[in-house]
């Protein structure tokens, strides 16, 4: 049985009014499972960060909706949207977005501890999460003294750490090189495996290899959409 984490229905949003409007997504609908990582790919503009936004409750569609596990963000409070986005979303964005006077397991353990968990409990969470993309060893490191790989493994650590089942990059790699982005996606890969949902966005074809389903947005619309089946029918979809 698939269990869908995610469902955006007919979802439009449009920038400013009249003249000057911008449709950045038109009548989107994607749903992605647990256990499956879906890359999202388009040209600069296409809306892949207004639907990623959108799709983890930071942004209001103008219509449409977006359903979490079930709950109709339309219909949640402030307070339960904020309270959703702790407990069942990840974010990672290309710029790492670790707070720098935290350490690597400080910078993980805060999502839980702003949702209250006790602290020994947040601690071992934390530090399963950071063994798990490989970085039991820096987890007293500060960002600063960690490499821009490290401190993306860190991010996905904080991304999923507490059982979170959506994971939500935008363009994870951009700030890597070719060997460490890979290496970022592999570890992105083994949480979706071991059991989140996720939304990748990238430019790189070879990136979106890693996923199991590729959409392409072009002007705020899904143009195509291609199942990995293997590495020619992948090719043949992104373009190439
Ligand atoms: P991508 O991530 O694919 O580069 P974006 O989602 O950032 O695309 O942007 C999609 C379109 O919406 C672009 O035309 C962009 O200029 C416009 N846009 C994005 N954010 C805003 C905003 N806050 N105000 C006005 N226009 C925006
Ligand atoms: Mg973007």
């Amino acid at each position: 049985m698939t269990e869908t984490v995610l469902r955006l229905v007919g979802v439009t949003q449009q920038y400013g009014q009249g003249a000057t409007a911008v449709s950045a997504l038109s009548g989107v609908d994607l749903d992605v499972s647990r256990g499956e990582l879906v890359a999202v790919m388009g040209a600069s503009g296409s809306g892949k960060s207004t639907l990623l936004s959108i799709a983890g409750g930071l942004a209001k569609p103008t219509t449409g909706e977006v359903i979490i596990e079930g709950a109709y963000l339309s219909e949640q409070s402030p307070k339960e949207l904020a309270q959703l986005r702790r407990r069942s979303l990840g974010f990672v964005f290309q710029d790492f977005n670790l707070i720098p006077t935290l350490s690597a397991i400080e910078n993980v353990t805060l999502p839980l501890e702003l949702d209250r968990f006790r602290n020994g409990v947040a601690r071992r969470a934390a530090e399963e999460a950071l063994l798990s993309v490989g970085l039991a060893d820096r987890i007293d490191a500060y960002p600063d003294d960690l490499s821009g790989g490290q401190q993306q493994r860190v991010a996905i650590a904080r991304a999923v750490v507490g059982g979170r089942r959506l994971i939500l990059a935008d363009e994870p790699t951009g700030a890597l090189d070719s060997v460490t982005g890979e290496l970022v996606l592999r570890m992105l890969r083994e949480r979706i495996d071991a059991g989140a949902a996720g939304i990748l966005v990238t430019h790189e074809a070879r990136h979106a290899a890693f996923a199991d389903r590729i959409v392409f947005l072009r002007d705020g619309r899904i143009v195509d959409e291609t199942r990995r089946q293997g590495a020619e029918v992948l090719l043949a979809g992104s373009g190439r």
